[in-house]
């Protein structure tokens, strides 16, 4: 099998749609994968791009993850296990199991990228995460070829957090991850503000209901990457201690907050970055978009460069007023 790797334009295979030259190889079956890691030990990895801004050309050749395929591993009277090979889409995979009436991952609807990335950032949204279902997931480790599984504990999922995202960083190529998803009669979550408040005349919402509306919601709200270049939301909203937070609540009476723990609280990153002037304003190619102020937007013909040094400012502009430090969701290449 011989791998080969092409010129290509990383705009088309990213949601910012930011030009800069890259090398692909197309990763369709695990030998090609092993074949690429021993040409490329450094190759940089992309799923569907949702979540990567590009700087500067890779010196690298970058693995597009193309692998497909799902299975049914193993099925009990309240439970389907399945396989899902890493470079299927993920709405597709959510849609295959609200079309089986499998419960758990419904409120994850219309999340651009593939499935083999969820775990790395332990994709969230509407109050539930994947790592809800993850049972574990299975990948090349770039050091020694081998084909690992990885169980639920060992991927130290937080809040769009993994060790993936640390200690083990860049270090194991995802090739496929096993959900396990709950068969009828199972309660969906429909709590979360938006969702409840969509199905207020619904008594007892199913899978499919809180399915479609989360897909009303996200399309009324978030801003269609095939139309605007964006990464859906730039920073993670940030999570200070009670403390922290007590002081701020004093100053800005009006400062939403979601409990974390008896220690900590999670602010809305888009209302410390709206206060501070950002929603809507537009800075040459790039700008905050006018509905969601955590949504950097490529207007058209945009740098990498650009969205950092816009980042950059919001987040300096945030830690002047509130003492509080944004960290990016995105990752920068
Ligand atoms: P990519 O952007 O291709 O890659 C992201 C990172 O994962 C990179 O570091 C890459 O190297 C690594 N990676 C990718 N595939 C693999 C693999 N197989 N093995 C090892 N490493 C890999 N995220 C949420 O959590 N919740 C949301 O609701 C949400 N909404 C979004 C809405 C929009 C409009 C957009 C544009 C993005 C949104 N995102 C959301 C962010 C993004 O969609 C997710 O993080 C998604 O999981 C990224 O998948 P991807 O395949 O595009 O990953
Ligand atoms: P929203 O509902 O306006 O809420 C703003 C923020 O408040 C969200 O980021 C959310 O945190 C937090 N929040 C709201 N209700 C909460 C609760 N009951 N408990 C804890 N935290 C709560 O947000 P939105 O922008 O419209 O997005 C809706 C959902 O889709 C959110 O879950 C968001 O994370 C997800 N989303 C993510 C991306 C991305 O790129 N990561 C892009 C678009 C949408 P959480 O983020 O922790 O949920």
């Amino acid at each position: 099998m011989a791998i080969t790797a092409y010129k290509a334009n990383i705009a088309n295979h990213t949601t910012f749609g930011i030009d800069v030259p890259v090398r692909l190889v197309d990763i369709s079956a695990v030998d090609e994968l092993r074949e690429a890691l021993v040409r490329f030990p450094q190759a940089l990895v992309i799923g569907g791009g949702s979540n990567i801004v590009v700087t500067a050309p890779p010196e690298q050749p970058v693995l597009r993850i193309l692998l497909k395929g799902h299975t049914v591993l193993s099925e009990t009277p309240e439970h389907v296990t399945v396989y899902v090979a890493a470079g299927e889409q993920w709405h597709g995979f959510v849609e295959w199991c609200v079309q089986y009436n499998l419960g758990g991952l419904e409120n994850l609807a219309l999340i651009p990228g593939t499935t083999g990335a969820a775990p790395i950032q332990n994709i969230g949204a509407y109050g539930v995460e994947q790592e809800s279902c993850f049972v574990e997931l299975t990948g090349i480790e770039r050091s020694t070829g081998r084909t690992i599984t990885l169980q639920k504990q060992e991927c130290k999922f937080g809040y769009r957090d993994s060790v993936f995202k640390r200690e083990r960083a860049n270090q194991i190529v995802i090739i496929g991850v096993t959900y396990r998803l709950a068969k009828p009669p199972y309660t969906p979550h429909a709590q979360y503000k938006d969702v409840a408040e969509l199905l207020s005349n619904n008594r007892n919402p199913t899978i499919q209901d809180v399915f479609q509306a989360v897909i009303q919601i996200r399309r009324q709200k978030l801003p269609d990457p095939a139309e605007i270049g964006n990464a859906g939301s730039f920073f993670k909203n940030p999570i200070v201690s009670r403390v922290v937070y007590q002081e701020l609540k004093q100053k800005y009476p009006e400062l939403p907050s979601y409990h974390v723990d008896d220690d900590y609280v999670k602010l809305p990153a888009a209302w410390l970055i709206d206060r501070c002037g950002w929603k809507g304003k537009r800075c040459g190619a790039v700008g905050v978009h006018s509905r969601q102020a955590l949504v950097i937007i490529n207007y058209g013909g945009a740098t990498g460069n650009d969205v950092r040094n816009l980042a950059v400012q919001i987040a300096n502009d945030v830690y002047d007023t509130f003492g509080v430090t944004l960290e990016p969701e995105v990752s920068f290449w």
